[in-house]
C-alpha cells in the first residue's frame, strides 16, 4: 500500500484549505503539507457558489476583527497572491454594506454599531429619511433606520481561492486528488488517513477543511460536529427599470442582494430549509420568495426578471451559527476543525486560515484570539451565538 508522509495533511481543498495551506507555509516555509481534494474543478464546493459578500457588521468581536483582517487581505490579494509576478484578480468592489431593519431591529444596529467602531470600523446609523435620500427607490415607511458600512464590499470567491490555491502550490504545497475515505487514530491523535483510492497520507496534524462535508469526515475519527449541509439558492436578477447603484443591502427577513454588473445578485435565505446535500434548483423560489421581499422593498422591481438560479450549500454550525476553529483539547490534540461558517466562510477564510496556521506552526493564536471559537463550547454545549443579521 502506498503511503506517503506529511508533516500537515490538509482535507479539502476549498478556500478554507486553500487559505490554511498558504498561511502555513507563508509560517514555517519548512513545513511538508498536502491538500486532498476530489476535485480540482470545486463543482460542488461551497466557495465557488457563494455571492463574494465581506462585511464587518457582526455582533462577536472575533467576527469583527476577522473581517478587518480578512477584508484588507481580500483587497491586497492580488499582488500578495501574484506568482511568477502574475497578479491574481479577486475583482474586489468597494460597494458597501447596507443593513436595514424595522424599529424594533434599531436597539440592537445601535449596539452592534458601538461594538464595532470600538474595534475601529467605519460604520454609520441611518434614519429612514437618510435612506430615502441615497436611495430614492428604496421605500423606506416602516423602517426604524439603517447601518452602512461603506468599506465593505465584494469580490470573486473564484479569484480568492485560486489565488491562495495557486500560491501555496508554487511555496510547496502538494495538492492530492483524492478523497478521505477514514481516519485512523493512535490514543490522542489521528495518525493517518485512508483515501479512496486505497493510499494512506500519514502526517503530524490534520485539518478538516471539508466545508458543508466537515461533520461527515470529523465522524470518521468518532469526533461531533454539530455543522449541517443547507441549500440555499442565490440569483441573478435585472429591476423593471432605471435604480441608483445599492450596496450590499440586507433586511431581518434575511433578503441580501447586490448590484452585478447591470443586474443584481442575491436571495433570500430560508433558514428552515431542510438539512441535507441538496443541490436541486427550485426555480419558482425567485417568483415565489424573493421576488415580492424585493419589489415591496424598492417597487422597480415589480418588474424584475430574474436570469439564473443557482444552489449552493451553507455549512450551518447548529450550535449557535459561528465556525467552530480549533481541535478537540485532551481527545484529538493534532485534529484540527475549521468548519460551520454559515454563510460567511469566503469572507473570513483569510483570518481563520492565518489563525489555524498559527496553532499548528506555534501552538496557540498569535494575532487574533479565537479561543471562543474553539470546540469546547461544542463540548459543553454552550453557544456562542451572533446576534446581528445572519
Ligand atoms: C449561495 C451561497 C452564497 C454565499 N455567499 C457568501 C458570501 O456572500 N460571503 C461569504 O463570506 N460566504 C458566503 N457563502 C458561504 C461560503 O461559500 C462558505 O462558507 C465557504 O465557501 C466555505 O468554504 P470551505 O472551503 O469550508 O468549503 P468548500 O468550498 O465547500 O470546500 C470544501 C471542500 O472539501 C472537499 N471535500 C469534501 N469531502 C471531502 C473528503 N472526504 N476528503 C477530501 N476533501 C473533501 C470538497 O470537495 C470541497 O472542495 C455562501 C454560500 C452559498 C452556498
Amino acid at each position: 500500500m502506498d503511503q506517503t508522509r506529511y508533516d500537515v495533511a490538509v482535507i479539502g481543498g476549498g478556500i478554507m484549505g486553500s487559505s490554511v495551506a498558504y498561511f502555513l507555509k507563508a509560517l514555517d516555509p519548512s513545513l511538508a503539507e498536502c491538500v486532498i481534494e476530489p476535485d480540482p474543478t470545486y463543482e460542488f464546493c461551497s466557495t465557488l457558489r457563494a455571492s463574494g459578500g465581506a462585511r464587518r457588521l457582526f455582533s462577536c468581536p472575533e467576527n469583527i476583527d476577522m473581517s478587518n483582517f480578512s477584508i484588507d487581505f481580500i483587497k491586497q490579494s492580488p499582488q500578495h497572491m501574484a506568482v511568477d509576478g502574475r497578479e491574481a484578480p479577486v475583482d474586489w468592489v468597494e460597494g458597501g454594506y447596507l443593513f436595514i431593519v424595522q424599529p424594533r431591529g434599531m436597539r440592537m444596529l445601535e449596539s452592534h454599531c458601538a461594538i464595532q467602531r470600538s474595534r475601529g470600523c467605519e460604520v454609520k446609523l441611518l434614519t429612514p429619511a437618510e435612506l430615502k435620500q441615497r436611495f430614492p427607490s428604496m421605500a423606506v415607511d416602516d423602517l426604524g433606520g439603517g447601518q452602512c458600512s461603506p468599506r465593505d464590499g465584494w469580490c470573486d470567491p473564484n479569484g480568492l481561492l485560486h489565488g491562495f490555491r495557486r500560491k501555496a502550490i508554487s511555496l510547496g504545497a502538494v495538492y492530492v486528488q483524492d478523497r478521505v475515505a477514514g481516519l485512523e487514530r493512535g490514543g490522542a491523535a489521528v495518525t493517518g488517513a485512508r483515501l479512496a483510492s486505497g493510499a494512506v497520507i500519514r502526517a503530524g496534524a490534520f485539518v478538516n477543511a471539508a466545508g458543508a462535508w466537515a461533520a461527515q469526515v470529523c465522524d470518521m475519527a468518532g469526533m461531533p460536529l454539530p455543522v449541517t449541509p443547507m441549500r440555499r439558492f442565490e440569483h441573478y436578477f435585472t429591476a423593471g427599470g432605471p435604480i441608483e447603484r445599492l450596496p450590499y443591502v440586507k433586511d431581518l427577513e434575511r433578503l441580501a442582494f447586490r448590484s452585478e454588473g447591470a443586474g443584481f445578485s442575491g436571495g433570500l435565505v430560508d433558514g428552515n430549509e431542510p438539512r441535507g446535500f441538496n443541490f436541486e434548483v427550485d426555480h419558482g423560489y425567485f417568483e415565489r420568495v424573493v421576488w415580492p421581499a424585493v419589489a415591496q422593498r424598492f417597487p422597480v422591481f415589480q418588474a424584475a426578471k430574474c436570469h439564473r438560479t443557482w444552489s449552493g450549500l451553507y455549512e450551518v454550525c447548529e450550535l449557535d451559527g459561528n465556525p467552530v476553529i480549533g481541535s478537540w483539547k485532551g481527545k484529538l490534540e493534532n485534529f484540527f476543525v475549521i468548519a460551520g461558517f454559515s454563510g460567511h466562510g469566503m469572507m473570513h477564510a483569510p483570518a481563520s486560515g492565518r489563525a489555524i496556521a498559527e496553532l499548528i506552526v506555534h501552538g496557540g493564536f498569535q494575532t487574533l484570539d479565537l479561543a471562543r471559537f474553539g470546540y469546547e463550547r461544542v463540548e459543553k454545549g454552550e453557544p456562542y451565538p451572533e446576534t446581528g443579521i445572519i
